[in-house]
């Protein structure tokens, strides 16, 4: 009986033996992280150990787009880091990309080649500076949105220079694997993945926010985004997870009744991490440390079993490659753990979702333009980057709208606990002031509440412990409400989903404000006396009143307000898709050369064919859950209530079987009549030109209606027959 093996599961989770992993050393001691920090990557550091000093110098030139590197100094840098990387164990080298899946591509070739003759073959490693600079994988393979079709299947996969190359481990003890990180483009240049674009808003960033510097007399010569992604995610055991096709196949469970304890003791959040996942946690932290990802901090989160990670910030296109290598590292080292990282947005109804909250800022070299330093009042430069920013925020509100939307995160967005679809932004009380007085002119009222320390202890109680420290306080409280919030000297983009990867929001983020940069440049570009600042200063306040709200993003009021705002208020993700497609959108994202229109098009087809393909998977794993699962266990314990309805009859003309046995048939007969219906939805969302649509409006609210009664089964049947792992056993070990 299939509940044995449920059990069987449950006994093994107490008889789990752990794993022991070795934490490196040196001189006798455990290593520092520092010291760890970066052992497999082949950094700027190694590269100029290993290369001629002409080369070094032609790469570094080629880093800061002033020369193109010729021949000679890609195949000097292809041999010395295949040299290093096969010091170290590397057998394979493999380019390494992200198309249009969430996720990372590769494909391993081994070093070996064959000279002399094929008579005579001479077996030898080599690796070349073509084979470094670019591979051609099947581009009709990945998604590409009709592209194949109107630009050939050909794919290339070319080196991306500014992200460097490192070793992650094979399969075998002691073999590495060269990772060669790369964009993807089509034949014609097209990009066909998630890092061309996110490369090409990191160049329009740059040249509009040099621009509007250059106008009020700072000559920059470059300005970055920086981007640091804490990640959400809960780690289960790995037989449960084995046993629920629901999550093995769309990664949240569609059934399971919620516990009678959850979350509401709020004893989970900070609270002591347990064993076996801390073990998988620094596990996976050991090794991303010599992949030279900063991981810093890591907690338990609001929900049982759900955990944080947050890393040191870095350039968002590096921070976006280190986010994907967390997640990958994450899954791979939880195996070994007998454990399971679920990155979905919503694994588990009535407790928390997870979110990826993208940290997001602008820097130059030497510091972060969005720090808004002692006198935010007179800091001219810091207003301009912060409502530029929000400029390009509320005119292209629609494109951060469709760059956090998916199947997978419309089960957290909207719901009570993340941000919901309007897009706003959060300032915090101290900013709001600085931008009223501003606006209406008058003094800033003294802020000494929020600037004062706090001395803990021995004052309200008099708990007369002076021995704690005395702290600064943070100017703005936190807003957990709120999709987009600026946080001290950053924006926090809280809406992106956990299991997407951070690179389209952060360009779309990222476009949004060169756009707002751009328009704020033509306001200055006549006068750029520091008068003239203060005015345009003061029109963007009142430009951007719109986006700015400081109220709970939750409640009902805010929606009424939005709507009077004429903010844009969109509920569903293939809505929200559309947005890409909107002509202001279109002209903007043109217009920056981040996407060419075809590229959009295809982009826009490719999340459309994405969303409906998630839900038909969705509407098929329930069919396959209640028809092959849930109901013949129900019936197996009702053959068994009948049974004994009828030897008891001897005894007893009503036995209280029968009254067990009577109320799970409703259930029963209206699980039977929604599986009729899922199948002829399925069929005909499948048979749709707009598939996507047609699954959104029918899909999702039919699978929540089976749910309903699947889960109220689950109450009625004894726990015995039920072949489920359910909600407390998986969230509770
Ligand atoms: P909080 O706890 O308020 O969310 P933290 O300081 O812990 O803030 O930072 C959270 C994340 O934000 C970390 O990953 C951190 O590296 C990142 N972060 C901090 N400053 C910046 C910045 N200037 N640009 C981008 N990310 C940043
Ligand atoms: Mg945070």
């Amino acid at each position: 009986m299939s509940h044995q093996a449920r059990i069987g599961s449950l006994m093994g989770v107490v008889h789990n033996t752990p794993r022991s992993v070795e934490y490196p050393t040196t001189q006798g001691r455990p290593m520092f992280p520092s010291e760890i920090f970066g052992q497999n990557v082949f950094g700027l550091k190694e590269l100029k150990k290993a290369l001629p000093k002409p080369v070094y110098a032609s790469f570094i030139k080629q880093l800061e787009g002033k020369e193109r590197l010729d021949k000679v100094s890609v195949d000097a840098i292809a041999h010395a880091v295949r040299v290093w990387s096969q010091e170290r164990g590397a057998t394979h080298f493999t380019h390494w990309f992200q198309p249009q899946t969430g996720s990372t591509a590769e494909k391993h070739d081994s070093f070996l080649t064959l000279g002399g003759s094929l008579q005579d073959p001479k077996p030898m490693d080599a690796f070349s500076g073509s084979q470094l600079l670019q591979s051609e994988p099947d581009a009709s393979s990945f998604p590409s949105g009709g592209m194949r079709s109107t630009f050939e299947a050909r794919g290339y996969t070319v080196w991306d220079t500014s992200s460097p190359m490192f070793i992650r481990p094979g399969a075998l003890l002691g073999t590495y694997t060269l990772y060669i990180p790369c964009v993807f483009i089509s034949y014609n240049g097209e990009a066909l993945d998630e890092k061309t674009i996110l490369l090409r808003s990191q160049e329009a960033i740059n040249t509009a926010v040099c621009g509007l510097l250059k106008l009020i007399g700072e000559n920059e010569s470059r300005v970055f985004t920086t981007l640091g992604c804490e990640q959400e995610y809960f780690m289960i055991d790995r037989s449960l997870y084995s046993m629920r096709l629901d999550l093995k196949l769309t990664g949240r469970t569609m059934l399971g009744s919620v516990p009678p304890k959850h979350q509401q003791l709020e004893d989970h959040y900070f609270g002591r991490i347990p064993s076996r996942v801390l073990a998988a946690m620094s596990e996976s932290e050991l090794e991303l440390l010599k992949l030279g990802v900063p991981v810093k901090t890591r907690h338990n989160e609001v929900a049982p079993s759900q955990f944080e990670m947050a890393p040191i910030f870095e350039e968002a296109a590096v921070a976006v490659d280190h986010n994907l290598l967390v997640m990958d590292v994450m899954h791979q080292v939880a195996h070994r753990h007998k454990l399971k990282v679920l990155f979905h947005e919503k694994p588990f109804l009535g407790v928390n979702g997870s979110g990826k909250h993208c940290n997001w800022s602008l820097s130059t070299e030497k510091e972060n333009l969005l720090d808004p330093g002692v006198n935010p009042e007179q800091n001219y430069r810091f207003l301009l980057c912060l409502l530029s920013t929000m400029l390009g925020v509320l005119k292209h509100q629609g494109l951060l709208r469709a760059s956090i939307s998916s199947a997978s995160n419309d089960h957290r967005l909207g719901a009570n606990e993340a941000p919901p679809a309007i897009i706003s932004c959060f300032l915090g009380k101290h900013l709001d002031e600085v931008l009223d007085s501003i606006e209406q002119d008058k003094p800033l009222k003294p802020f000494q509440s929020q600037l004062q320390t706090i001395k803990l202890g021995g004052t309200v109680l008099d708990l007369q412990v002076n021995v704690l420290p005395e702290i600064q306080r943070d100017l703005t409280d936190r807003n957990r409400t709120s999709p987009l919030a600026f946080t001290g000297n950053k924006f926090e983009f809280r809406a992106v989903g956990s299991r997407q990867s951070p690179s389209f929001p952060v360009a779309m983020l990222s476009a949004c404000a060169a756009a707002g940069f751009l328009e704020v440049q033509e306001m200055l570009k006549k006068d750029n006396s520091k008068q003239n600042q203060l005015k345009v200063i003061r029109e963007l306040i009142k430009m951007t009143k719109a986006i700015r709200f400081e109220g709970d993003n939750y409640l009902d009021k805010w929606r009424e307000e939005a709507k009077q705002r004429k903010l844009l208020i969109i509920p569903t993700t293939p809505d929200a898709y559309d947005q890409l497609m909107e002509e202001k959108n279109v002209k903007m994202l043109t217009d920056l050369k981040i996407f060419s229109k075809p590229e959009l098009h295809s982009r826009h087809h490719v999340l459309m064919e994405k969303y409906a393909k998630d839900l038909l998977i969705e509407a098929n794993t329930m069919f396959i859950l209640i028809s092959q699962v849930i109901l013949p266990s129900a019936f197996e314990y009702r053959k068994f209530l009948s049974d004994s309805v009828k030897n008891l009859r001897e005894f007893d003309d009503d036995p209280p079987e029968k009254l067990l046995l009577l109320s799970s048939t409703k259930n029963c007969k209206l699980l039977q009549s929604n599986l009729t219906l899922l199948e002829e939805t399925i069929q005909k969302v499948q048979n749709d030109p707009n598939q996507a649509k047609l699954a959104c409006k029918e899909i999702v609210p039919l699978l929540q209606e089976i749910r309903k009664h699947a889960d109220s089964l689950e109450k009625q049947v004894a726990d015995k027959y039920w072949p489920l792992p359910k909600y407390t056993e998986i969230l509770f070990h």
